[in-house]
């Protein structure tokens, strides 16, 4: 289907999900339509990419609800494999493994998470072919390994990550967001407090990492429900660690709220003092 849109001269934007579609999903389709003629969605609950089997088994599924979002946002093609279909044989025997960066952040609490992330992306892009695929920066070392994936292998992909969509108080949108009590979704906003004081220290002058993770790591903690897992500021493109500040900055956080573990991040820069 998407060969013969492209036999037809149109430019193909893919966009990948594991379903329960919100509107951070929904952006991503509104970015593809922007640039491209024909705009599919996948929705898939990767098994391989989960670590603990309870968070499989509990992952919110509506493929019902989510083909009508799919419907009503003008999606030309959405593509819902079952797990057989993805994987016929059982989990693959060939994994794509994205190197050091996947051992680290979400890599460290999750082993072997971004081997499945890159292994069933090689699989969709290889079904799709070529295209324009759109990324969340919600997920932002997801977007770095896809971006690393694409590179390392030449894949006929351009990739295009698109900024976070938050609630009107700043907690990013996520699928998990909707196992958190009332009192979890008060205690989430600590993601988003701890992010706006590192980039407040970053952007205020503070050239020591050090002294900007802290702050994210105390706001983080603010709230009894929220258990911090990381607060770090890392380098834009490769998420290598950084010491000193300079220039641009990636602020990423993660920290497990009643158990539901939320991830969150921002650009900060540096202010150059003319
Ligand atoms: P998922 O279904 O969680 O695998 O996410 C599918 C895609 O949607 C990924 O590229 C995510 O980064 C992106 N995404 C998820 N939440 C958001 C959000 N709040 N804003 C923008 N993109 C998002």
């Amino acid at each position: 289907m998407l060969g013969a849109a492209r036999d037809d001269g149109s430019s193909v934007g893919l966009v990948t999900t594991m379903g329960a579609l919100h509107q951070g999903h929904l952006s991503l389709v509104e970015a593809a339509h922007r640039d491209c003629d024909f705009v599919t969605v996948t929705i898939f609950v990767n098994p391989t990419q989960f670590g603990e089997a309870a968070d499989l088994a509990a992952y919110p599924r509506d493929l019902g609800a989510d083909l009508l979002l799919c419907e009503q946002a003008g999606v030309d093609a959405a593509f819902a494999p079952s797990t057989e279909e993805m994987y016929p044989s059982g989990p693959p025997a060939t994994v794509v493994s994205p190197g050091p960066i996947a051992s680290t952040l979400e890599g460290a609490s999750r082993p072997g998470h971004f081997a499945g992330v890159a292994t069933v992306l090689t699989k969709l892009f290889t079904l799709a072919g070529e295209c324009t695929a759109y990324f969340g920066e919600k997920d932002y070392q997801q977007l770095v390994v896809v971006r690393q994936l694409v590179h390392d292998l030449d894949l006929p992909v351009a990739v295009r990550g698109c900024p976070t969509v938050r609630e009107p108080d700043g907690l990013a949108l996520s699928s998990r967001n909707r196992w958190l009590s009332h009192d979890g979704r008060v205690a989430a906003l600590s993601l988003w407090r701890a992010l706006g004081a590192g980039r407040l220290l970053v952007e205020g002058g503070e050239s020591d990492a050090g002294a900007v993770e802290a702050a994210m790591l105390t706001a983080l903690g603010a709230s009894p429900l929220v258990v911090p897992d990381y607060a770090v500021a890392a380098d834009p493109i490769s998420l290598e660690p950084v010491e000193t500040l300079e220039n641009e900055v990636r602020l990423l956080v993660a920290g497990r709220v009643e158990s539901v573990r939320l991830i969150d991040n921002v650009a900060a820069s540096v202010k150059i003092s003319a």
